[in-house]
Formats: structure tokens, C-alpha cells, sequence
């Protein structure tokens, strides 16, 4: 059977045209306004409460819309927003280094290795501006310098100082404020909350998205919710390998779900692998540790010259080292984009270099800026990442030069939406990680949270007027027939699982499923690797639904069910990933095919073939999926071979 057919294109019929400055402002002044009173008739469910999902519905609520909340965790602010450490980009030039909303937009195009959308990237940078007034307002309290003003850093990818940063806990700050806006208006009775349900269907009715079906993690009641629009803000699905940078519970039941109703699942093989994260230190692990980017502002990244050298870091001189970024990238230096950093990680490893148990990890040394700038300083900058450092790792990095390796960390893929962040569902919008976004092959460093935030705080609740000007639309109810057979695919899904009662843990599938994605589609791709990888996931899958052991019922709190939903759809994602990273025949950013190198070992981008998006339309399982293709097309900044040399 072939592994896919090729549908119609599809265009972003959406996107406005004219000079690229003008287009958000178009777009806002040509869609429809839901005057204010009739906001109140309104209901929207936003499924999801991190910076993406946590802004919109605030935002959504103070708008005078009513809005229907959930998460699975048991607060919203627990989502995984929270773990974000280094920052958060903007185009202020408070720094007065030469940015400009242009440059961080050519920045992102330029970084995300010319896959993404320019309209979209520019109305990013427009709106990066906004976000970090809208935080201060709220009280987030960004790192100042002495005299008061807001301090920034570097981040991968760029030349100038634009990043914007609360210690290593920037995620925490922001989240706390879209937290705080959320609760009052949960106080103010504009949102209605609802912690530790998770969506497990979504309902389309006469082609609409209109509701979700969920499931209350305490108490095992599965019911159907309803509202005008659905929102989409549940996250990444880096969770797929199963190690990664992400909390345990990210997932892409939610969004999986969704495709499978009719939203197209846009480019999934595009996944960041980020270079500094602690190596994985025995088969024990289930969770992977980034320690932030920012530390590349001050940390040497380095190896020894020769292979096998197992001297203890202070005891290889100066000159038997290779601080092989400031080599081969001598103007970005330690701060080249995260796929190249991290490929180059892997490079010198595969060449013996290593450092640390199995070879599996390089230096990043901050002996030079201890020097240069004192202890005191760097502490500031960086003391709660060095203390879970030495917690995680037993070794002060003060003293020794902290030990990293590359780990899966974001998924740019994601569910295919139009300008509006609309979705091929007519009502389902998707903002944050869990769209295919505006990051191309590649996201640069601390661009995830200012996406997040300006897709809620700032697009969504413009765009989704447009939709909603047409309702409210009509009453549906639990007895819809459309309702209720969502709701009885749930039931019987969760009746198989328990019934398999085997004997194996949900766990021990899980990992082995990371391991093939690991194996065959993470840091380097090959047209045999990925079919292998494609025969091994659809037999593990057909081992899973056979052997698959979860104790307990589906009447209450049962921790392993949830898994096996999310595991479930995850051995689906997986195949898709594969299939879309097979017959991507060209290496950009976060896709690096073996077979698609420049002779110095760069990515090969092929652009007469490949300059588009390519959105996946689920067709049954049983059937190939479907490609549908989305050019890209390149105005403000011409595609060439990226150098940070
Ligand atoms: C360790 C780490 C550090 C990072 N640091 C940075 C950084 O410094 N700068 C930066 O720009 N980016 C950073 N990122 C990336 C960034 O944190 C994420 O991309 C971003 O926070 C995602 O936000 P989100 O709102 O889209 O999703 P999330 O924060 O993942 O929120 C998802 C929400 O959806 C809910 N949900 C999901 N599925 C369901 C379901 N089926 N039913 C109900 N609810 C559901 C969850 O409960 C949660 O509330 C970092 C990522 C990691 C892992």
C-alpha cells in the first residue's frame, strides 16, 4: 500500500495582501465585530490554560464573550507553561543594538530555514511590542538593570539582545500573569473553570466544531460540552519520544482527536531537538531536563581535541580544546539556532569527542564569564538553573564545566490553521504550540512564549470575531446525533483498553515507541530508517492493543488509562511523523535527512520542490493519508543557503 496520496493544495484563504506592514492592520479593520452586547450570547470553549490558552480565554472573557475552560491538571496553572525558563523575545530595542520589528521578523523567517509563512512571522514581531507592555501591566516582574529598566538577553539565531527574561523561571512569571487575569475572570463569573478534565473527542456538527467531550479525571464522568467556537491551546506532542524536555502529561490527545475529525495535521516531522539539556543518564529515565539557551550567553560550549580524552575537563589545556561553535560559527558563535547546535553536538560525538559516561555529552563552561564577571553576577543571572543542575547531576557547575547533549524539546508541527488561526474546521481555532504555528522547520529560542502569548492575548481574540459575528448558532444538545456518537467512540475506546488486560504496562510501550521515533526520526532522518521505523511502530501498535495491561476502571481516578489514551494516539502521530519526514526529500531546520546535506554537513533544503507546508488529512486509518500541499511564497526575505558563519 503506498504510504500516502496527494490531494488538492490548499491556500490560506485568509491571508491579506499589500505591503507586509499593513496586513494585520488590514485584517483587523476587514473582519466582522461581534458588537458587545452580543458577545454575551456567545460561548466559546477554550481547551487549554498555558500562556496560549490561559491569555485567550482572559482575554476572550474581558472581551464580554462567555468562555468554558479546561485543563487536565488540577490547576490552570500548572500547565506546562510554567517550565519555561530562558525568556521571551520581543522587538523593543531597548538595547538600541539595531533591532527593529523587521529584523526579528527576517530573524524568524531566516531561522525557521524559509518554512513558515512571512504574514504570519511579521504580525508575530509586530505584536511582540505589545506583549511585554500587556506583562508589565499585569506586574510580571521582568529582570531590570540597576537604574530600572528592563533587561534583555541573547537567544540563538540573532545578533542583538531582544530577549526579555524573569531569572530562569520566565514561563513561571508570564504564566502567573495570564493565571491571575484568568481568575478574575473566573471571579467575575466570565470564565467557567473546569481543572482535571480532559477532552477526549471533539463535536462537529453540520461541519462546525461545537463542542468537546470530556472526561472528569476524579470521578470518571464522561460528558458532552457545547459552545459556538472550540478553542485549541493543549500544547506540543514532543512526548511522542518519550524522552523530552516536557512535563510527563504533555500530549496530543486533544489535537490528535481533532485531526481526526477533519483538521489537517500540518508538517509533524518538523521537531526541535535542543542542544542543551542534561544527558540521559541510564533506562531508568522518563523525563529530560533542559537547561535554558539563555546560559549560552556566558557558557563556552567545548570538547576535547582528541578522541577518548577522559581527563577530567581542568586538566585539558587551553589549546587541546575545541570550542567548536566559535570555530565553525565564528559570527553567531555559542549562539547558533538550536538545530545547528544541537547536529553539531551530535557530530562531534559520533567522532569520539564526547565527554561523560558513553560519549554522550559536550561541555558548556562557564569558567571565563565567572572570570570576567564575577560569581555574583552569573548567580543572578542563572542561580536557579545551576542549583537544579547540581541537584539533577550531583556536580557544581560553578566549580565544573556543566555536561549536555542535544534531547526533543518542541514540535513546530502541528494542526494546520488558517491567518485567523482557524483550523479545515469551519469554528475550531488552535493557538500556541499545539498549531503548526509560525516557526517554520526550525523555532529560534525564546520564540514559543511570545507566540503563545500573541496568539492569545492579541490574534485570536481579533480573528475569532470574524467567526463569531455568525452566531450564535444553533442549540445543540447531548441528544445531537453527531453528540452522541462522539461520545460513545470515548466509552468504547476506554472499554477496549480495559478490556485488553494484558501484560504490559502502558509505559513499557511507550517507551519503546520513543525509542524507534528517537532512533529513526530525531536528530537525523533516512529513507530506510524511517521505513523501518514505520514497520516496527504499526506492529508495536498492533502488540498494544493486544497486550496493553491497565489495572483499575474507568470509575474514578485511574492515572494509567489516561496514559493509554495518550499512548494510543501517540503510536498514530508516530506514523504520520515518519510518513511526513519520508517524503520531505530535503533537509531544513528540525528535519535533517541524512540523504540532504551540503558538503560541509548542513542542512540541504530543496526549494523547488519543497517550499510548502504540507497539511495531513486523516482518512480512516485503513486508507493512506492525504497531502495537501501549501506554497510558500517569499516576498521580504529571499531563501538562501542559512549561514551563522
Ligand atoms: C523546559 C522548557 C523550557 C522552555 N523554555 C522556553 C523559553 O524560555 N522561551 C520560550 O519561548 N519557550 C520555551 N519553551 C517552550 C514553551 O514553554 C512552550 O512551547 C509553551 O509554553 C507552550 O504553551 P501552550 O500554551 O501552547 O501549551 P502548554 O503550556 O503545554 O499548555 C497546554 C494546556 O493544554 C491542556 N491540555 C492538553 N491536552 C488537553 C486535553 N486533552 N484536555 C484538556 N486539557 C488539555 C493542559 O492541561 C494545559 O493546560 C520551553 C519548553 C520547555 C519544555
Amino acid at each position: 500500500m503506498d504510504l500516502f496520496t496527494e490531494g488538492d493544495p490548499i491556500a490560506d484563504a485568509r491571508a491579506p495582501q499589500g505591503p507586509i506592514e499593513t496586513r494585520w492592520d488590514r485584517r483587523r479593520f476587514e473582519a466582522k465585530l461581534v458588537n458587545p452586547a452580543n458577545r454575551r450570547k456567545l460561548t466559546v470553549i477554550v481547551v487549554g490554560t498555558g500562556l496560549a490558552g490561559g491569555s485567550a480565554a482572559a482575554t476572550l472573557a474581558e472581551q464580554g464573550y462567555r468562555v468554558r475552560s479546561y485543563c487536565y491538571q488540577d490547576s490552570p496553572r500548572r500547565a506546562h507553561s510554567i517550565a519555561a525558563q530562558g525568556g521571551i523575545n520581543a522587538a523593543k530595542n531597548y538595547r538600541n543594538d539595531g533591532d527593529s520589528v523587521h529584523r526579528l521578523f527576517y530573524d524568524t523567517v531566516k531561522g525557521g530555514d524559509f518554512r513558515s509563512r512571512e504574514s504570519n512571522v511579521h504580525r508575530l514581531a509586530e505584536v511582540s511590542v505589545n506583549i511585554i507592555d500587556q506583562c508589565v501591566a499585569q506586574g510580571v516582574p521582568f529582570a531590570r538593570e540597576y537604574g530600572g529598566l528592563l533587561d534583555t538577553r541573547s537567544f540563538g539565531g540573532a545578533q542583538v539582545q531582544r530577549t526579555f527574561y524573569a531569572r530562569g523561571q520566565t514561563g513561571q512569571q508570564l504564566l502567573l500573569g495570564a493565571y491571575q487575569a484568568l481568575e478574575r475572570q473566573i471571579g467575575l463569573g466570565n470564565v467557567e473553570m473546569n481543572a482535571r478534565h480532559e477532552m477526549l473527542e471533539l463535536i462537529v456538527v453540520d461541519g462546525r466544531a461545537r463542542g468537546i467531550v470530556v472526561r472528569d479525571l476524579v470521578t470518571g464522568e464522561i460528558t458532552s460540552e457545547f459552545a459556538d467556537a472550540v478553542v485549541l491551546a493543549s500544547g506540543g506532542y514532543g512526548n511522542v519520544f518519550y524522552l523530552s524536555t516536557n512535563a510527563k502529561g504533555c500530549n496530543v490527545t486533544a489535537t490528535w482527536r481533532a485531526h481526526r475529525r477533519g483538521a489537517y495535521f500540518a508538517n509533524p516531522c518538523y521537531t526541535q531537538i535542543h542542544p542543551t539539556c542534561i544527558p540521559v543518564s541510564g533506562d531508568h529515565q522518563s523525563k529530560l531536563t533542559l537547561m535554558s539557551e539563555s546560559l549560552r550567553n556566558d557558557g563556552r560550549v567545548w570538547v576535547p581535541n582528541a578522541k577518548g580524552d577522559d581527563r577530567a575537563p581542568k586538566d585539558i589545556p587551553e589549546e587541546e580544546r575545541d570550542y567548536y561553535l566559535e570555530r565553525i560559527y565564528p559570527s553567531f558563535g555559542n549562539l547558533v539556532p538550536r538545530d545547528i547546535a544541537s547536529r553539531a553536538a551530535k557530530n562531534v560525538c559520533d567522532a569520539g569527542r564526547g565527554v561523560g559516561p558513553g560519549g554522550l555529552g559536550v561541555y558548556l563552561d562557564f569558567a571565563d564569564a565567572i572570570d570576567r564577571l564575577g560569581r555574583k553576577a552569573i548567580e543572578a543571572k542563572y542561580g536557579n538553573l545551576f542549583e537544579m543542575y547540581e541537584r539533577i547531576t550531583g556536580e557544581d557547575p560553578y566549580e565544573v564545566p556543566m555536561r549536555i547533549y542535544p534531547a526533543v524539546h518542541y514540535t513546530m508541527g502541528g494542526l494546520w490553521v488558517d491567518y485567523d488561526l482557524q483550523s479545515t474546521i469551519p469554528g475550531l481555532f488552535v493557538v500556541g504550540e499545539a498549531n503548526f504555528s509560525d516557526h517554520g522547520a526550525n523555532r529560534l529560542g525564546a520564540s514559543a512564549l511570545m507566540q503563545g502569548l500573541a496568539d492569545g492575548y492579541f490574534v485570536l481574540p481579533n480573528t475569532i470575531a470574524n467567526y463569531l459575528a455568525a452566531g450564535p448558532f444553533e442549540r445543540v444538545d447531548a441528544s445531537h446525533p453527531e453528540a452522541v456518537a462522539a461520545r460513545r467512540d470515548v466509552e468504547d475506546r476506554i472499554r477496549r483498553l480495559l478490556a485488553v488486560d494484558g501484560d504490559r504496562t502502558v509505559d513499557s510501550f511507550h517507551r519503546e515507541l520513543g525509542q524507534i521515533m528517537w532512533e529513526h526520526c530525531g536528530m537525523e532522518r533516512s529513507e530506510a530508517g524511517l521505513r523501518k521505523a514505520i514497520d516496527e511502530i504499526r506492529a508495536l501498535r498492533e502488540e498494544f492493543w493486544k497486550r496493553v495491561r491497565v489495572p483499575g476502571d474507568g470509575d474514578g481516578l485511574n492515572q494509567s488509562l489516561e496514559k493509554a489514551g495518550r499512548v494510543a494516539d501517540f503510536f498514530e502521530l508516530a506514523e504520520l511523523m515518519c510518513v511526513d519526514a519520508l517524503h520531505r526529500e530535503e533537509s531544513c531546520g528540525g528535519h535533517f535527512r541524512a540523504e540532504h546535506q551540503t558538503p560541509d554537513g548542513e542542512a540541504q533544503r530543496d526549494d523547488d520542490r519543497f517550499a510548502y507546508v504540507a497539511a495531513w488529512e486523516y482518512t480512516g486509518g485503513d486508507e493512506p493519508a492525504v497531502l495537501h500541499k501549501e506554497d510558500l511564497k517569499f516576498e521580504y526575505v529571499h531563501p538562501t543557503q542559512r549561514s551563522y558563519k
